[in-house]
């Protein structure tokens, strides 16, 4: 109909008429064009904050599932190193390590039952679990290679630098695990460990640990596995767990920026 009027009106030289209908046709197909943009930035607008709330959601989640570790490891290592030196003669009694092993296992009120996980302690020198590190959503854009959909170059930014300190702390802590030596496996004649009908707070049965402290000292053998075990447990500490912990705090508080979320206010309410 628009090409019978435009033919009609160019054999009738009316060229302002000509001028008109070629005006519709180009504003028709601009507008056309625009809707689509739009629609499609809009449906890329609620993908993104869908994204983004999946990916706060799991943050918040995992964030509290690596928690036990953020929080432990450290005194761990902490304990560790005063066992070490009250067997090496650098100080006098265990009473700054009994302290320490309070703050973890505040349940453990009672003297007899601190004194198990003491000494329980050093064979925990041994026990370098890699922490929980997945973040779903995360693996998600990362294998569809849609990262690119979160509009956030600090999101984005933050969320690779995550996953690369995950794959190098992972690394280091395999590293660490393959050169850590189990004391209670290595030198039995240390150590008495006996069953107990008792469960701890995560319904788990745990042993009751006996060490012969005064052998211990005089084991120079046992005294370097146990330096060389505290080095390699602060290094899964310091090294490797606390930066990934530290990472993910960094991305939480960028997803935080950008959907608007203030954990103090929620905290202080
Ligand atoms: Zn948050």
């Amino acid at each position: 109909m628009l090409l019978r009027s435009l033919t009609k009106h160019v054999k009738d030289q009316n060229w302002f008429a000509v001028a008109l209908d070629f005006f519709i046709v180009v504003a028709g197909i601009l507008i056309a064009f625009q809707i689509t943009n739009w629609n499609e930035a809009r449906q890329l607008k609620v993908s993104e904050l869908d994204y983004l709330q999946r990916l706060h959601s799991d943050i918040v989640e995992l964030t509290e599932r690596r928690s036990r570790y953020t929080l432990s490891r450290p005194i761990m290592s902490e304990t560790l190193k005063d066992i070490a030196q009250f067997l090496n003669g650098d100080s006098k009694d265990l009473s700054s390590a009994k302290a320490q092993i309070r703050i973890i296992f505040p349940e453990d009120g009672r003297n007899e039952r601190a004194e198990s996980s003491l000494c329980n302690m050093i064979d925990w020198s041994a026990a370098m679990t890699i922490p929980p590190s997945d973040l779903p959503t995360a693996l998600e854009l990362l294998s569809a290679g849609r990262v690119n959909d979160i509009s956030s170059e600090d999101v984005r930014t933050r969320l690779l630098s995550f996953s690369q300190e995950i794959a190098r702390s992972n690394g280091l802590i395999s590293i660490v695990q393959s050169q850590t030596i189990q004391p209670s496996d290595k030198f039995p004649d240390l150590f008495t460990i006996r069953y107990e009908e008792r469960y701890d707070t995560g319904g788990l049965p745990r042993p009751k640990y006996t060490c012969n402290y005064a052998a211990m000292k005089e084991n120079a053998a046992f005294l370097n596995m146990l330096s060389k075990n505290n080095i390699n447990f602060a290094q899964y500490t310091f090294s490797g767990v606390l930066p990934a912990s530290e990472k993910l705090d960094e991305l939480h508080a960028s997803v935080d920026k950008v959907l608007g979320i203030d954990h103090t206010v929620e905290e202080t309410k």
